[in-house]
């Protein structure tokens, strides 16, 4: 049973591992696209050292951008076989990759306009993917998971297990000659969201697990909720605009449940709220068609045919006309857009409208990576740019951390409790969380390996000494960009 990751390997983002299993048969687990700019962004454009033709089959763990995002491309590349997931993914899935295509071939045609005035069109690396390529790569979906039920898989028996991450997601347990593994897949936070919590998986010998707090806990969800609550309430005394940058894909549903919830029992006043964000619309679709996966309380409320997404005030912005006429609006609002760090989308239009007056708040709700706006804006920055004009920051900024939809490293040292023995790989962190991980688990007496960037490791065999592979620097820096939702 081996391992070979392509991504999420000593960062965060562009999940892709290659399991190769007794006599040679080849499955990827995920397909994921790296995001965060520059460097990290260059690495979609690498080449594989394998052939995708020749892999057995790929299984999905989740929607998320960071784990769907290159599928289009192993198509291009030549990849036609089954692309295994569970019903709700593949529907986010389409939502997601639709979307990506889109920004793709904008990108594209900026980045072209803008090389042809310097006359270096040459540079431009052409589009991952388009819309037609989207397509091909979703006619290959085959939306047969379901929780709990035992499937297989290029003769391999793949028990998807539930994450409690976002809609959909799960773990794998992968069993064949060789033995039992875990793919955990990105795993939730048990204290927040509209995922049930996860499933305690059962005992395995080897475990491939995400990292990204695994050195960190979440605030305690009652703290979360009175913080928002008192960021809106502060917001609404100040009678501007209220603007929460929101991911299209479970952040935003979350906090139009929240939003529900409190304008409901009174706690925060019924004022306008406007879902800026087309792909955030679509999305939901997908929670109403799959409601039965939900917390009860949400669950129950689709069930008796309520919208426990939409607060009474709730208009749902669909165009980028009406989208402007926002601005006209006066007299406080809430305002979520995407995307969550507030690098492009719709967002952008309604800071440079707004973030210079002292009346407007901005309720961060999603991790912001440093080198983003809204990481310059967490940082105190006095002016920002956007849509290349400065902008002074005179708003009031709220960062409400507890939406998170990661596990911690309670939730984490939680889903392995029951996992027996394992040997434990780590994949989906940055290298200084990870090596904060490690001695937890030596104190319960598990082996822990960090999973090396492209280099094959055999997930059953003794691992490395102290757990970090041999070369990779002890003073490793973040290199990636956790992007949670619109990922
Ligand atoms: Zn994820």
């Amino acid at each position: 049973m081996r391992l070979q990751s392509f991504g999420a390997a000593c960062t965060v983002t562009g999940s892709m591992h290659l399991l190769t299993l007794d006599g040679g048969r080849r499955v990827l687990i995920d397909c994921g696209l790296f995001q965060g700019g520059g460097d990290m962004e260059a690495r979609n454009h690498q080449t594989y050292p394998f052939d995708p033709a020749d892999l057995d089959a790929v299984i999905l763990t989740h929607a998320h951008l960071d784990h769907v995002g290159r599928l289009p491309l192993l198509v291009n590349r030549g990849y036609r076989g089954p692309v295994y997931c569970t019903p709700p993914t593949a529907a986010l899935a389409e939502t997601v990759l639709l979307d990506s295509a889109r920004l793709q071939v904008e990108g594209y045609r900026q980045a072209l306009r803008r090389a042809r005035r310097q006359g270096r069109e040459d540079d431009v690396l052409p589009p991952l993917y388009d819309e037609e390529d989207v397509h091909r790569a979703l006619a290959l979906l085959r939306p047969v998971l379901e929780f709990g039920q035992t499937a297989t898989v290029a003769g391999l028996r793949v028990t998807p297990g539930r994450a409690g991450h976002i809609l959909g997601s799960a773990y794998l347990l992968l069993e064949c000659n060789d033995g039992r593994l875990i793919m955990s897949g990105d795993l939730g936070n048990r204290e927040s969201g509209l995922q049930l919590d996860f499933t305690p998986p059962p005992p395995a010998d080897a475990v491939v697990i995400e990292t990204t707090y695994a050195n960190r806990s979440h605030r305690a969800w009652p703290e979360t909720l009175a913080e928002f609550r008192d960021a809106l309430r502060q917001s609404v005394r100040a009678n501007g605009k209220i603007l929460i940058p929101s991911f299209a894909i479970e952040r935003s549903q979350t906090i139009l449940h929240t939003l529900k919830q409190l304008m409901d029992s009174g706690e925060v006043p019924r004022i306008p709220v406007f879902l800026d964000s087309p792909m955030a619309a679509r999305a939901t679709h997908a929670y109403f068609e799959f409601g039965d996966e939900l917390i009860p309380e949400v669950r129950d409320a689709l069930r008796a045919g309520g919208d426990p997404f939409a607060p009474s005030t709730l208009h749902v912005v669909l165009t980028g006309d009406e989208s402007q006429r926002i601005n006209r609006y006066d007299g406080p609002a809430i305002i979520l857009a995407g995307n969550g760090m507030m690098t492009g989308g719709r967002i952008q239009h309604h800071l440079r409208h707004h973030l210079w007056k002292p009346g407007t708040s901005l309720i961060i709700v999603s991790y912001q990576s440093p080198l983003s706006l809204g990481g310059q804006i967490v940082a105190g920055a006095d002016t920002v740019q956007i849509m290349g004009e400065d902008i002074a920051v005179r708003a009031q900024v709220h960062t409400i951390g507890g939406f998170s939809a990661h596990a911690d490293q309670d939730d984490l040292l939680a889903f392995l409790e029951t996992a027996g023995n394992p040997h434990v790989w780590l994949v989906h962190g940055e290298v200084p969380v990870m090596d904060a991980f490690l001695p937890e688990l030596s104190a319960r007496g598990l082996k822990g390996d960090i999973v090396p960037d492209r280099q094959e490791v055999d997930l059953l065999g003794g691992g490395f000494s102290g757990g970090r592979p041999p070369g990779l620097a002890l003073d490793a820096a973040p290199t990636g960009v956790k992007v949670e939702a619109g990922e």
